[in-house]
């Protein structure tokens, strides 16, 4: 069985570890190969050659730096397909949602390829007389990163590209449940011309983050995962003085208000929810439909999620994959249990096994689901969704509001005035408006609010330069007196 090695100072190192665990395909539930839970040494060696590499990579000039990100950029297009594939094999998820992931990782580069502009500091030219101030932004250091099993290319891709053309050193530890993609990533980055020991991923589990929330070299953690294990993140690094910023989990909302086009709402709703078979931090969780609408809606809804086409993501038609493992097939069977059992009603039932193999579970609604019920409360991260009635927006909002998870919030409707009203009393950082899955391009921070972020600055845009670099000002004074007169 092939085994997941550690990429560490430009070399691929077989890891010491005693505990290897499996990657499966979850279609299949084929063995793809083994991943390393490495040692909490083995990561401190990997943040020392990091620490040790910052010496030189932060002296490469900016437009140097940037230059590899474009040839990286080359390669990625150019490995699109593979990398699309190695996705779906090794996540589940559908081909053509792969190769948009793909996409997305792509944005980020281009982002981070912008660094010259980027890095650019703020400058006064007289705060008093004769003197002048002048902002300028240094790289920080190692930067550690702990990414999710959802999207093993484009999480990642929304930390390294930026952090490292800044001038920082990186470590990544990818999901353990989906280590594969990221080796890729390392192979184009070192044929992409980047120094040894810019980029290293150490492979693991819980020794590994804590290895990186305890090193004294280690300046940043960039954390995206469920919100239990960002709190302890958050709180750990913090405590140990580096900067965190953890991207947690979700509950979306969306309200559909009467006067919006069903048509598209639904098309919208059904790739929200069941897209990636739930497992996204903007997957569509609780829908809330205007009381005048609500039997059309819900009737449409139920017939196109039964139209849904279930299997292998690697087939062309496939729409919805399977969960991520047995253990989350069988965790979301017991909260549809639970759903039933505390009195929502089950209008579509995904329990049944479709097939011999593979962690499928199909779409499944539920209706009346209240505040006090685990599947209005708990972020199932499936193809589960709950829809309810509503007497209108202020309803919607106020339901939305009272949830501690706050990631992004969807409306359907043609009225201006109501999108107003949502934007701005409604507690999320990603809205939209008549579209399912809000997630920001690159070039805006990705903005998660309430339990659903932990930090200051975000992933992404400008608050991710601001995140990977710190300032020196100089205030000079230039006396006018120095100047020889002639
Ligand atoms: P997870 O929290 O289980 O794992 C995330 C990372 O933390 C992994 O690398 C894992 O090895 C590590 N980890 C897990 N348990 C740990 C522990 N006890 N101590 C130390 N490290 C630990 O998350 P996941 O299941 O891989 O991903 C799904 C979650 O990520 C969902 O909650 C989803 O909403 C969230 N997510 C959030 C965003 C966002 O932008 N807010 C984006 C993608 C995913």
């Amino acid at each position: 069985m092939a085994r997941v090695k550690n990429f560490v100072g430009g070399r691929w190192l077989e890891s010491t570890a005693t505990f290897h665990e499996p990657v499966y395909n979850p279609a299949t539930e084929e063995i793809l190969a083994e991943v390393p839970h490495s040692t909490q040494s083995e990561l401190e060696a990997a943040v020392d050659i990091a620490e040790e590499s910052f010496k030189s990579w932060a002296q490469v000039d900016v437009l140097k730096r940037a230059r590899i990100m474009f040839t990286f950029h080359e390669l990625l297009i150019r490995d699109k397909k593979i990398l699309a594939e190695l996705i779906t094999k090794e996540n589940g998820k559908a081909l053509a949602e792969a190769l948009g992931e793909v996409q997305r990782g792509i944005e980020s580069v281009e982002f981070a390829a912008a660094a010259p502009s980027l890095m650019m500091g703020e400058t006064l030219s007289a705060v008093a007389t004769d003197v002048e101030a002048i902002n300028y932004k240094y790289p920080i250091g190692v930067v550690g990163g702990i990414a999710p099993f959802n999207f093993p290319m484009m999480v990642p891709c929304w930390m390294f590209p930026l952090a490292i053309v800044l001038g920082n050193t990186f470590v990544l530890k990818p999901s353990e449940k989906t280590p594969l993609l990221a080796a890729h990533l390392a192979t184009l980055l070192q044929e992409a011309g980047l120094p040894d020991g810019v980029f290293n991923i150490v492979n693991g589990a819980h020794d590994v983050v804590n290895g990186l929330l305890e090193h004294r070299a280690v300046k940043a953690i960039s954390f995206v995962g469920s919100q239990k294990v960002g709190e302890y993140v958050y709180k750990t690094g913090t405590a140990n003085l580096k900067r965190v910023q953890a991207l947690t989990g979700a509950k979306n909302h969306t309200l559909i208000l009467k006067d919006a086009n069903i048509e598209n709402a639904i098309k919208n709703v059904i790739t929200a929810a069941f897209g990636s078979a739930g497992e996204r931090c903007m997957a569509a969780a609780v829908i809330g439909v205007e009381e005048e609408i609500y039997d059309e809606f819900i009737d449409k809804l139920v017939r196109a999620a039964q139209n849904i086409k279930i299997g292998n993501g690697m087939d062309k038609d496939t729409f919805l994959g399977p969960l991520i493992r047995k253990e989350s097939r069988m965790r979301t069977v017991n909260y549809i249990n639970k759903g039933v059992e505390e009195g929502a009603v089950l209008r579509l039932d995904g329990r049944e096994q479709h097939f011999d193999k593979g962690y499928f579970i199909a779409p499944t609604i539920f209706e009346n689901v209240t505040q006090d019920m685990m599947i209005w409360k708990d972020e199932i991260f499936a193809p589960v969704l709950s829809v309810n009635k509503i007497k209108g927006l202020r309803e919607g909002i106020e339901l939305a509001n009272s949830h501690t998870l706050a990631n992004g919030a969807c409306l359907y409707t043609n009225n201006a005035s109501a999108i107003r009203y949502f934007r701005e009393n409604i507690d999320a950082g990603m809205l939209g408006i008549n579209l399912g899955v809000p997630a920001p391009v690159s070039f805006f921070a990705f903005s998660g609010w309430k339990d659903s972020f932990y930090g200051d600055l975000h992933a992404n845009g400008k608050d991710a330069i601001e995140f990977y670099t710190h300032r020196k000002v100089v205030t000079a004074r230039f006396p006018k007196e120095d100047i020889s007169h002639g």
